[in-house]
């Protein structure tokens, strides 16, 4: 499938996981590439990778904090300068912060995550939608979480921020549906990346495969998704096919969250 021939992608968060995985299905299916990340060395792994499956694909790598609004506005300027539109929009950079009750879950660790997961999602979507919007088109999806949707547990930061990214997808999916631009989220359950390995570290240290294996003997397909299964998830979000799917959730979890 060639959905994305021509088509003008940006991905955050791309230098490991849930981008990198999303960064190459998109490669492969044709899209020009910006690749934004915190972590340069992250963001040369992608650029190498992408390169494997797709040898022609255009790639523009920009580092930056999505915590900071002056360098979310600059990636989304030089994206409109080096390619002259957005097609479509991942807005996933993330992380998952320390785990604690919340009587004893840090007020700097709150604000941190809350900072990087809402604020970050908050001003890519400000600066991108004003692009598609003068376009006339466009299709953003946002990385939420189980945790955003669900109680988890010992995760005030994470879970405050998830569920504010779900509110900020169905707020500006009522806003701009009309200018022909459609805002979706993702909810992955446990999806085994570096992030996974790092919760599950803070919960079985050394053992934490040991821990993992426990961990999803409460999913009901007893076992973590893989992150290229989320790379097909969004590649289909993103694409035209999937225009009509706005302010949506999309769950996927193996069916964890409808378990009780
Ligand atoms: P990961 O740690 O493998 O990748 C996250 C990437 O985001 C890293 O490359 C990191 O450098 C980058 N990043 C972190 N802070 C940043 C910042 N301030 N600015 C720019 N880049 C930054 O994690 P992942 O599992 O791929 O997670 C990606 C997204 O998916 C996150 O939003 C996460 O909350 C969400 N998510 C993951 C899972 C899972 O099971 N893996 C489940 C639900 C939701």
């Amino acid at each position: 499938m060639n959905r994305f021939e021509e088509k003008v992608v940006i991905v955050t968060g791309a230098g490991s996981g849930l981008g990198q995985a999303a960064a190459l299905q998109l490669a492969k299916e044709g899209a020009k590439l910006v690749l934004v990340d915190i972590n340069q060395a992250g963001l040369d792994d992608t650029k190498k990778k992408v390169q494997e499956v797709a040898s022609n694909a255009e790639t523009l790598l920009v580092t930056a904090n999505v915590a900071t609004e002056s360098e979310v506005e600059n990636f989304v300027n030089q994206t409109v300068e080096r390619f002259g539109k957005i097609d479509a929009f991942l807005n996933n950079a993330g992380v998952e912060g320390k785990q604690d009750l919340t009587e004893d879950y840090g007020v700097d660790e709150f604000q941190k995550v809350v900072s990087i997961n809402l604020n970050g999602v908050f001003y890519g979507m400000k600066y991108v939608l004003k692009v598609m919007k003068e376009q006339g088109y466009g299709s953003i999806v946002n990385t939420a979480s189980v945790g955003g949707i669900r109680g988890v547990g010992n995760q005030s930061g994470y879970a405050a921020s998830k569920h504010g990214v779900v509110g900020l997808t169905r707020n500006s999916a009522v806003e701009y549906g009309e200018y022909g631009i459609s805002v979706k989220a993702i909810a992955p359950g446990a999806i085994m990346t570096p992030m996974v390995e790092g919760s599950l570290r803070q919960i079985g240290g050394d053992n934490w495969e040991e821990a993992g294996k426990q961990f999803v003997q409460g999913n009901p397909m007893k076992r973590f998704g893989k992150p290229e299964e989320i790379g097909y998830l969004v590649a289909f979000l993103l694409s035209t096919q999937a225009d009509f799917i706005n302010g949506a959730v999309i769950p996927i979890d193996g069916g964890q969250s409808y378990k009780y």
